[in-house]
């Protein structure tokens, strides 16, 4: 999910579902999805038992002999009647015909939990009776505003799109990832550490230039309250943790892959489990690496959060203040985490606003932690890195000759793995897109029912889209590849609609 535009928020969070609007805040920077697990992540554990013995064959006899798992390295005995070549063909199908059986269930398991979890039902778009009109509550100096820098950021946008996917075809689809990591000396793990390395740090140089350029329109349109410095800082300390969490994954992939045959059963468990594990630390673990939190001060508003959230029945410990201003003037708020983690923060360029906007705020981030938005979101995705798992299984088979490579047990097939996870976590951002704006919807919805006060959604929503100049009316491409919320002005016509069906004044 790299290829979403690049954004000033280095720290937003993969794993919450956040208020803010489609650009300067609600986007997520590419370290981020690494953090909430990436696709086809695995974890689990290897033992370091006949480490050396397969890297040794391994080297003696070039990739194909590491290729067949530990079966094929052992040398397969002769068995009746059938050479051991087709008998290890045989025995391919096999393992194959499985693999694609569990991807087939897994498949069904995350539809079925997706499908139910996801609201699907909420009638936004119907609620919304006549299509979104930006001229009623923006004026002509904003929209003009908004165009301007949809404009300006559309090319970067699309340019970083167009890197992630040609650095994962490059990955893919030629030996230079796998001659990038060749050279490499040491064991096996150390040889896969150093390749990731290689990896990030060339995709963190080549993405470089793009992220310079978007940061510079930030600052022309006053979005970003960053220094050079800072920044950097920002995106040395986010690919730091992207390529510890995908050395942490690839190690436990090539280990299992060196052992086991049918090594997408616990790379399938490893990714669900990582991927869980992630989210649910990633409030205490990553996101203070990028911010500072307290809780709020003592005082009005947060006597009326708390009471608000207590009236909504949604047990809430407290509500952090993030040091946003620290790198954006973009207004946010989400929800992280869940179980013993989950917390409600809201940056403290939202504090400015009146209190019963950022009440309505709140209202919203109440709805996501009332359905347990972000619990069902890391379940899905858990499920998603499981299927990921089991289909570079698959796939690998078909990419590995082009990356030159025998088998993922190889270290030098690092390269072509991170492509494949890069490029899956690209395709599936629009469909995750499209579960987002829904789960968004139905907490915009929670919150009108909670306040019952559509004027002030109104008035939020706007403060909301001229601070993060949001895109008042995205083109199809747009809304399909970055829109995880609905637009403000279709979140203002859902308000109106909202007031008339229940006999509320319509703002
Ligand atoms: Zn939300």
């Amino acid at each position: 999910m790299s290829e979403r535009r690049e954004t000033g928020d280095p720290a937003a969070p993969a794993n919450t579902t956040r208020t803010g609007g489609n650009r300067a805040g609600g986007n997520r920077a590419g370290a981020h999805d690494a953090v909430s697990g990436g696709r086809g992540a695995v974890s689990g554990r290897g033992r370091a038992r006949r480490d050396e013995a397969v890297s040794r064959r391994g080297r003696a006899r070039g990739d194909e002999a590491v290729s067949g798992g530990d079966r094929a390295v052992s040398g397969a005995p002769a068995y009746e009647g059938k050479p051991v070549a087709d008998r290890l063909c045989d025995d391919d199908g096999r393992l194959r015909r499985q693999a694609a059986l569990a991807l087939a269930a897994l498949a069904a398991v995350l539809l079925a939990v997706a499908g139910l979890t996801t609201p699907w039902t909420t009638p936004w778009t119907t609620l919304a009776a006549a299509p979104p009109d930006p001229s009623r509550d923006f004026s002509a100096a904003e929209i003009a505003r908004s165009r301007a820098f949809d404009a300006a950021t559309s090319l970067p946008g699309h340019l970083s799109l167009a890197l992630t996917l040609l650095v994962a075809a490059v990955l893919i689809a030629t030996p230079l990832g796998a001659r990038a990591v060749e050279r490499l000396r040491g064991p096996w793990w150390l040889r896969v550490v150093c390749g990731v390395v290689v990896v990030s740090a060339f995709t963190t140089l080549v993405r470089w230039p793009l992220g310079m350029w978007f940061e510079t329109i930030l600052r022309a349109y006053g979005l970003s309250t960053q220094d050079w410095a800072s920044w950097t800082g920002d995106r040395l300390k986010n690919a730091a943790v992207e390529t510890f969490l995908l050395c942490l994954a690839l190690v436990v992939l090539v280990a299992l892959a060196r052992r086991v045959r049918r090594w997408w059963i616990p790379a399938a468990a490893g990714a669900f489990v990582l991927t869980v594990a992630a989210s649910f630390v990633y409030p205490v673990v990553f996101e203070p690496m990028f911010n500072d939190f307290t809780p709020m001060r003592e005082g009005p508003l947060r006597a009326d959060l708390l009471a608000m959230a207590a009236r909504d029945g949604v047990p809430v410990r407290d509500v952090l203040v993030a040091d946003a201003s620290r790198r954006t003037t973009a207004l946010n708020a989400y929800v992280s985490g869940f179980g013993a983690t989950r917390r409600i923060v809201v940056h403290d360029t939202l504090l400015r606003a009146p209190r019963q906007e950022v009440a309505l705020v709140v209202a919203h981030e109440l709805g996501h932690a009332e359905r347990d938005d972000v619990l069902h979101g890391t379940i899905v995705a858990a499920l998603g890195s499981a299927l990921g798992a089991v289909l570079l299984f698959l796939v690998f088979e078909a990419v590995r000759r082009r990356a030159g490579v025998g088998s993922i047990a190889d270290p030098r097939a690092v390269g072509a793995v991170i492509g494949l996870m890069s490029l899956g976590a690209l395709l599936l951002g629009p469909v995750e897109n499209v579960v987002s704006r829904q789960v968004e919807a139905r907490a915009d919805l929670h919150a009108l029912e909670l306040t019952r006060d559509p004027a002030t959604f109104v008035a939020m929503q706007r403060r909301f889209a001229v601070a993060n100049i949001s895109d008042l009316s995205p083109d199809a491409v747009e809304y399909v590849l970055y829109a995880s919320h609905p637009s403000g002005p279709e979140r203002i016509a859902t308000a109106r609609a909202w007031a008339r069906l229940n006999g509320v004044p319509v703002p």
